[in-house]
């Protein structure tokens, strides 16, 4: 069951944020269908950067007009003034223009790789064995798809369009630097990337304080979650003021790493106005001493430090983009990680049997198996069981017995407080629903074989044999947040209304879903109708039933349920098994007297086999779990 698994499986293999590596020849894939708008936005962007390193030289033209103008008043101050200022303003407007374009056809761009990229991740996703979801957090899963794919598309926006831009124009300026005076310009190249080298490496000493206060943040978020989400259990352990206690530390810490991070921020900010102010009065003071022996127009001197503000500005943006392109391409290479991962068991693909000649028999021969997250454990050794069509088999095994000491909430509790706790676990679950699992091939197992009507499953197309040959319904049964309609249709989505009407009659469910206002309109899931236990598992039984599946697999099916839930459940079960083979993983021993054979699972394989009263009278393992649950039941 469930809890079985609790905590314990990813304890054991932590995913390694190791060097994932970033591919070009994908991302390239993803560009490929993008071409003409990136080769748009780089064009309109170059342009743009082009006119920005033009611009400085007009305004210095300008500014010369302005001075000649005061020297030597000639005439019309409008007049001349005009053909200069209009050209400027020309430039201004195409500038804009030009960077209108490449902000449309790059946000273009990102916007449908990005789309794109999650479409494939997710289905990459989805077509991953269960062994990936055991060995990753689906936390982390979802996050590849929202925050990294942001990431990389802001990153990869802002690299073509701020990088295309910067270098040009710190390229262009200093040409035009060079141009307009060589010895300014001698000075500039001394001391400018002095200062642009210092302020990138407080800029990055910054970056590095801020991402570790967002990491903080991300812890203190980490143990709200956790104690929000594990509300139950908090508030049954009375653990509200240690849950708060460990919540304010992290979040302190996490007030105390931001605030200096925003001292950092000003001390830099402070010094950073100082320093590009007393560049330009240098610059004045400099280019004075040239105007003054006539090397110098004033215009150019205004040429002069426009251009220069615009290369410092660039080569800032240049530094900071370099960090940006870094996580840019890590959060790339992650999304691209599982985009080339090829799941071990296919989704689809492989012979299929006709409806008509299945019989719906199931031999595990001598299946051994461990959990790929645990190769070590051996949950199954050896084990073979025969499944003849259309009887009940069920699987009991030590997990309903007395010998289970601790309660579910303080094992999960202990399970992730010492992983190595889960040791006990071991001993209560003896691998009855892996071979649900197994048969179902969510794994497949390390030696032996499964066969469905003499041939091995492995051959077989999952998607058949999940679709439409197993109907299986566990514990918890999980309803999608939209109407019971679509829930039960979920079984087979080309079923007519009517067909899912006669799901949920043999279900016992109907009389409950039409006495609902909206019928099999409702909503259910998180955001609509709660339903009680016993009806959610009767809704799942329509939607495993409405396959019409040959095989019928009930993973504890009732022991969720209080005693009267159970007896409708249990009543819409055995409707539901008549002309099926049916797989019991039992939890309740009193549930599946009537079973046609009983099996023991100890040890991995089958211990005891045969009808309730010859196991009874057996007096074996069987005999003493039915004692032991009795006893139990007395108390
Ligand atoms: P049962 O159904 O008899 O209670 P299970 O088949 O659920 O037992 O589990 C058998 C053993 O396999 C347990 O030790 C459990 O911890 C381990 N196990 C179950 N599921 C997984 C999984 N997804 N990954 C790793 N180990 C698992």
């Amino acid at each position: 069951p469930a809890y079985c698994q609790d905590g314990t499986a990813e304890a054991e293999v932590q995913t390694p944020e190791a060097e994932l590596e970033f591919s070009w020849a994908i991302l390239w894939e993803f560009i490929k269908p993008q071409l003409l708008a990136l080769l748009g936005a780089i064009v309109l962007a170059f342009g743009a950067a082009v006119l920005n390193i033009q611009i400085p030289l007009m305004l210095g033209d300008l500014v010369n007009v302005v001075a000649r103008y005061m020297r030597e008043n000639p005439g019309n101050y409008l007049r001349e003034m005009r053909e200069p200022a209009l050209k400027l303003l020309a430039y201004y407007g195409l500038q804009g223009l030009l960077t209108s374009g490449y902000i449309i056809c790059l946000s273009r761009v990102g916007e449908r790789v990005a789309a794109d990229m999650r479409k494939q991740l997710f289905l990459s996703l989805l077509r991953q064995d269960v062994a990936f979801f055991d060995a990753n957090k689906t936390g982390q899963l979802v996050n590849r798809l929202t925050a990294d794919v942001q990431e990389f598309k802001s990153s990869f926006k802002l690299v073509i369009s701020q990088g295309l831009r910067s270098i040009t124009q710190t390229v262009g300026c200093f040409v035009s630097l060079y141009l307009i005076s060589p010895k300014l310009t001698g000075l500039t190249v001394v001391v400018m990337p002095c200062l642009v080298g210092a302020g990138a490496l407080i800029g990055s000493f910054l970056r590095r304080l801020s991402r570790n206060a967002q990491e903080q943040v991300a812890k203190a978020t980490g143990v709200a979650d956790e104690a929000i989400g594990n509300v139950r259990t908090v508030k049954a352990f009375a653990m509200e003021d240690r849950e708060m206690q460990m919540y304010a530390v992290e979040v302190d810490k996490s007030c105390a790493m931001n605030e200096s991070l925003g001292s950092g921020i000003a001390v830099f900010q402070g010094l950073s106005n100082i320093v590009l102010n007393c560049i330009v009065l240098g610059t004045i003071f400099a280019g004075g001493s040239l105007m003054a022996s006539e090397e110098l127009s004033p215009g150019d001197l205004m040429s002069f430090l426009v251009a220069s503000q615009t290369v410092q500005r660039s080569m800032a943006s240049i530094s900071i983009l370099f960090g940006q392109m870094v996580r840019g391409i890590s959060a790339g290479a992650r999304v691209f990680e599982y985009l080339k991962l090829e799941p071990t068991i296919p989704l689809k693909g492989g012979g299929r049997i006709p409806y008509h000649s299945l019989i719906g028999r199931v031999d595990f021969m001598n299946v051994t198996f461990s959990y790929p997250t645990r190769p070590k454990q051996q949950v199954l050794r050896n084990f073979s069981l025969a499944l003849p069509p259309g009887k009940t088999v069920a699987i009991v095994g030590e997990s309903g017995g007395g010998k289970r000491l601790i309660s579910y909430p303080i094992t999960s509790l202990l399970g992730h407080l010492y992983p190595s706790y889960s040791l006990i676990n071991l001993l209560h679950c003896p691998g009855k629903s892996t071979v649900a699992a197994l048969l179902e091939r969510f794994y497949d197992p390390n030696t032996g074989v499964i066969l469905l009507d003499g041939q091995n499953i492995r051959t077989l197309d999952p998607s058949w044999i999940r679709g439409a040959v197993i109907g299986f319904i566990n514990q918890e049964p999980v309803l999608f947040g939209t109407s019971v309609m679509e829930n039960i249709r979920f079984g087979k989505p080309e079923a007519t209304d009517s067909e899912v009407i006669a799901a949920a009659t043999l279900a016992n469910a109907h009389a409950f879903i039409t006495a609902f206002p909206e019928g099999y309109n409702t909503v259910v899931g998180e955001r609509g109708v709660t339903l009680s236990g016993g009806q959610k598992q009767r809704i799942a039984i329509a939607r495993a039933l409405i396959k019409n599946p040959s095989i019928l697999v009930l993973d504890e099916a009732t022991s969720a349920l209080d005693a009267e839930s159970e007896r409708v459940v249990q009543d819409a079960l055995d409707r539901a098994a008549s002309g099926r083979t049916v797989l019991i993983i039992a939890h309740r021993l009193s549930t599946i007297q009537r079973a046609d054979l009983i099996c023991v699972l100890s040890d991995g394989r089958i211990t005891e086999a045969g009808t309730h009263f010859d196991l009874l009278s057996r007096g074996g393992l069987y005999a003493d779990l039915i004692r032991r649950q009795r006893a139990q039941g007395q108390k």
